[in-house]
């Protein structure tokens, strides 16, 4: 399903072990409506035992009472500290900064480095530009775009470093990669918009079910994830020739709007769908 090439990891993974005996703090940016799926488990391994802060960015699009369940989750594990994040809340950044500074006292002669990592589209560039006031970090829908590494001083006293080379999602199990799909976090030229969309339907009749009737005018649950594409484009009027329903335009209609938070806000596991595997 995935196309992620076995030298961009050998080269990712001798990067930031390279980097990591000069880093004082991890800083892993996961997406707060993915938080496993989102994580590369390498990171814990690479950063052995120092601080890490754990962010659970786009608050704005995961179900607030799963996000709850995941930082209570989350804050269980040593060394670990885990908060919420969203762009565009100022204080939200201040909040992040005063915690790195708690965590890693100053150390006299040098700035504290803080390793901002995390696989593609979780919003690390987005991150460093908030927490810089500056708009130096590439941002933008992308994943597996090569980027240089860069280092950014917030005041005198940290450095941001971004992460060096590109890290892979999690590969396994096979459910993390339709998760990853359905937030955008993988493109769908790599997985079938149709399959994913399928994925993502299946989830929300069983969870969201009421959102989705509500949101496309339907009057009866759909059977299964098949149905409700149909029923979506029929409702819409996604059709084609001969008045058989575009189920691709159906299924880019769904995938949009799951990702553009126009279903509100939903999350894709629970950390009981995650212990289960
Ligand atoms: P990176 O690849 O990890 O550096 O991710 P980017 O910073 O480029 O962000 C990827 C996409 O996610 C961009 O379209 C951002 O606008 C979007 N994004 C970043 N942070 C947030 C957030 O808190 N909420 C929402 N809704 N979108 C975000």
């Amino acid at each position: 399903m995935l196309n992620w090439f076995p030298g961009h990891m050998n080269a990712a993974r001798r990067k930031i072990r390279e980097a990591m005996p000069k880093v004082d703090l991890v800083i892993e940016v996961l997406d707060a409506r993915i938080p496993f799926s989102s994580e590369n488990p390498l990171v814990a391994e690479l950063r052995g035992d120092r601080r890490c802060i754990q962010i659970l960015n786009k608050e704005d699009l995961a179900d607030p009472a799963v996000t709850a369940e995941w930082l209570a989750h989350l804050q269980t594990r040593d060394g670990l500290v885990a908060m919420t994040h969203q762009q565009h809340q100022p204080k939200l950044n201040q909040r992040l900064l005063r915690q790195v500074r708690t965590l890693v006292p100053p150390k006299s002669g040098r700035p504290i480095a803080a390793m901002i990592i995390g696989i593609p589209n979780v919003g690390k560039s987005t991150l460093i530009n908030a927490l810089s006031g500056r708009s130096i970090a590439k941002t933008g829908n992308k994943p597996a775009v090569t980027r240089q590494q860069q280092r950014v001083a917030i005041g005198t006293d940290l450095v941001l470093w971004d992460t060096p080379g590109f890290l892979w999602p999690r590969l396994e199990p096979r459910v993390c990669g339709y998760r990853l799909a359905a937030t955008g976090a993988i493109s769908d030229r790599v997985v079938e918009a149709v399959d994913i969309a399928e994925f993502a339907g299946g989830f929300l009749l069983k969870r969201y079910a009421e959102r989705v009737l509500t949101h496309y005018g339907l009057t009866e649950t759909p059977d299964g994830p098949a149905a409700a594409l149909e029923a979506i484009g029929l409702r819409r009027g996604y059709l084609r020739k001969g008045g058989v329903v575009d189920l691709e335009r159906a299924a880019n209609a769904l995938l949009k709007d799951l990702g553009a938070g126009t279903l509100g806000r939903i999350s894709l596991e629970t950390p009981a769908d995650c212990l289960r595997k």
